[in-house]
C-alpha cells in the first residue's frame, strides 16, 4: 500500500530492493563451535570446520535456526518446516574453501512484510525471503605495508540474509525500511545491530524506468553499513543511471561500491565487477548437511516466547496512555526508546509530556552530541522527576529546559535542588500574585482600556508585564486565568 504515487526524478521512477545481512547473535558459529566474538586477534577463531578442511563436517547451530524462526514470526512470514542448505561456489581471497553454505531454492523464511512511515505516508515492503548462511572472512588492507592480510575469524559467523521485493521508490523509503528492519532485529534480540562492526549491512539494488515501463536493469551497491551512506549511495546511483540513459547509454547489470568521499564529498558509485547471475554460482544442495527440519512444536515454543512487538506496543500506548499515534510510534522506534519510555512513565501521570520531551529536548541534545539513547546523561528516572515538576506547576517549561540543561551538563542529578539553586520555582501563591496583578492593572489603565475595546494584543502585553515583574517566576497559565477573571 504505497499510498502515494512515487515521486519522479528527472522524469524517471526509481525502483529499489534491499538485501540485508544481519549477523545473528549466537555465541558460536553457524556450523562449528568456534567463538563469534568480535575483535579477537586475526585467525584465532577459525576452526577446521569453518575452513572446510578435509575430514570435517558442519553441524547446524540450533540458536541460529531459532533466531531465524523468531524473525519469520515477527514479520508474518511462512517458516518453512523443511529447508535446504546449498553451496554457492565462487572463489575470493576471504573464502579460501571455494564455496559459501547458504540456502537457495528453499529458504527457511518465506514472505513477510515490513511496515514503516515516511513523512505522513505509510509504506509496506514485502519480503521475498530470509535465509540462513555463513559469513566469509575479511581482507585487511590496512597495517600490512602494501600487502593484504586475510582474517578468517568471521568465516562461519551466522547470517540471516533478508531479501526484499523491489517495492521501494525512493532513497528515503529505502533508508527508513533499513532503519525499521534494524530496529526489529535488535528488538527481537537476534542481532546486536552494531553497524560499525558490520553486524548489519545492506546491499541496495537500484534501477530506474519511465513510468509505466517494465523494470529497468539494476545495479547492486554492496556493503552499505550506515543509513546515511545507504541513502547517499542510492541518490548517487540514481543520477548516474539517469545521466547514462539520457546520454543514449544502457545500464549494464553490475556490482558497484560506494565511495562517499569522491567528487569533494558528493560521492560516487563505481563498478567493482559485472554482476554474476545465479547460474554462475553452480548452486547445489550441500552433501554434508541434511535438510533443516523444524518441528511444529519448536515453532510454537518460539511463538510463545516472542516479546511484544513494536507495533503492538505502540497500539497499547495509544489505548492505555492516550498517546497520539505519532508519539506512540516515536517512543517505540527502537528497543532502547521503548525501555526508556516505559521506565520514565512508571508511576508518572504525564506520559504525553514524557513523549514530548523524548521527541523534543532529549532527541535534540542526543543528536547534537551524537549519542545514542542509552548514552544519555539524563536517565529516565531523572527525566520523570523533572516532568513531575512541570506537571505540578513547580517549574515552567522554560525553567524546565534550564534544569534539563544543567542535568545534561552533569551539574547535579537532583531536580528539586537545581530548581531552587537556579531560582526557577514558579510563584503559585495566588494571594501574592493577586496583589501584584491589581497593582499592575492600576498602573496600566491604557492597556486595560484597549483590551476592553477588543484588542487581544493588549492582554498579551499585560501577561508579559506580569511575567517581567516576577522575573519569569509566575506561572503563565495562572497569570492568564487571574487576569481574565479580573478583567471580566
Ligand atoms: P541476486 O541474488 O542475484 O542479487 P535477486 O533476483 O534475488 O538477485 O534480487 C536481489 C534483489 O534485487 C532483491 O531485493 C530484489 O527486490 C531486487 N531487484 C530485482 N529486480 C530489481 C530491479 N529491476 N530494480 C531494483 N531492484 C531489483
Ligand atoms: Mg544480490
Amino acid at each position: 500500500m504505497n499510498a502515494t504515487a512515487s515521486q519522479l526524478i528527472r522524469g524517471y521512477e526509481v525502483v529499489i530492493g534491499l538485501e540485508t545481512h544481519a549477523q545473528l547473535s549466537t555465541a558460536s558459529k553457524i556450523f562449528s563451535g568456534s567463538s563469534t566474538q568480535f575483535g579477537a586477534a586475526p585467525n584465532t577463531q577459525a576452526s577446521p570446520v569453518d575452513l572446510a578442511l578435509p575430514g570435517t563436517l558442519p553441524v547446524m547451530n540450533r540458536g541460529a535456526v531459532e533466531r531465524a524462526i523468531r524473525f519469520g514470526l515477527a514479520v508474518g512470514a511462512k517458516v518453512a518446516q523443511h529447508s535446504i542448505f546449498a553451496r554457492k561456489n565462487y572463489f575470493y581471497p576471504d573464502l579460501p574453501k571455494g564455496y559459501q553454505i547458504s540456502q537457495y531454492e528453499t529458504p527457511v523464511v518465506q514472505g513477510g512484510v515490513i511496515e514503516f512511515v515516511v513523512g505522513d505516508t505509510a509504506h509496506k515492503v514485502h519480503l521475498t525471503r530470509a535465509h540462513l548462511e555463513e559469513d566469509a572472512g575479511k581482507s585487511l588492507h590496512e597495517d600490512y605495508a602494501g600487502q593484504t592480510g586475510i582474517d578468517l575469524n568471521r568465516a562461519g559467523t551466522p547470517l540471516l540474509e533478508i531479501v526484499s521485493e523491489p517495492d521501494m521508490r525512493s532513497s528515503a523509503e529505502a533508508a527508513e525500511y533499513a532503519k525499521t528492519l534494524h530496529a526489529l532485529v535488535v528488538w527481537l534480540d537476534i542481532c546486536d545491530g552494531n553497524m560499525q562492526e558490520g553486524s548489519f549491512r545492506c546491499d541496495a539494488n537500484v534501477s530506474v524506468r519511465k513510468p509505466g515501463m517494465p523494470y529497468g536493469t539494476r545495479r547492486e551497491i554492496k556493503n552499505l553499513n550506515s543509513f546515511k551512506f545507504l541513502q547517499q549511495a542510492i541518490d548517487c546511483e540514481i543520477q548516474w543511471q539517469i545521466d547514462l540513459i539520457e546520454d543514449g547509454g544502457e545500464v549494464q547489470q553490475a556490482t558497484v561500491l560506494f565511495n562517499p568521499t569522491a567528487h569533494g564529498g558528493r560521492g560516487e558509485t563505481r563498478a567493482m565487477r559485472s554482476k554474476e547471475d545465479a547460474h554462475d554460482y553452480r548452486y547445489f544442495p550441500d552433501p554434508d548437511l541434511p535438510p533443516l527440519v523444524i518441528a511444529t512444536d519448536w515453532i510454537e515454543r518460539v511463538r510463545a516466547a516472542m516479546p511484544e512487538l513494536p507495533q503492538a506496543m505502540a497500539v497499547r500506548f495509544q489505548r492505555e496512555l492516550g498517546l497520539p499515534a505519532y508519539d506512540a510510534l516515536a517512543v517505540t522506534q527502537s528497543k532502547a526508546h521503548a525501555a526508556y519510555f516505559e521506565a520514565a512513565t512508571k508511576g508518572c501521570q504525564a506520559p504525553k509530556l514524557v513523549a514530548n520531551w523524548m521527541m523534543g529536548e532529549l532527541a535534540r541534545r542526543l543528536n547534537a552530541d551524537s549519542r545514542s539513547l542509552d548514552q544519555s546523561p539524563v536517565g529516565p528516572a531523572t527525566l520523570a522527576a523533572l516532568i513531575a515538576r512541570i506537571a505540578d506547576s513547580t517549574v515552567s517549561n522554560n525553567g524546565a529546559r534550564q534544569v534539563f540543561d544543567a542535568l545534561w551538563q552533569g551539574e547535579s542529578t537532583d531536580v528539586d535542588a537545581l530548581i531552587d539553586a537556579k531560582g526557577l520555582r514558579q510563584q503559585n501563591d495566588t494571594g501574592e500574585l493577586d496583589r501584584l496583578l491589581d497593582e499592575l492593572l492600576a498602573a496600566n489603565t491604557k492597556s486595560v482600556d484597549e483590551y476592553r475595546a477588543g484588542k487581544e494584543k493588549a492582554f498579551n502585553a499585560l501577561v508579559g508585564q506580569a511575567m517581567k515583574a516576577t522575573q519569569g517566576k509566575a506561572n503563565p497559565a495562572r497569570v492568564t486565568e487571574l487576569l481574565r477573571k479580573k478583567l471580566g
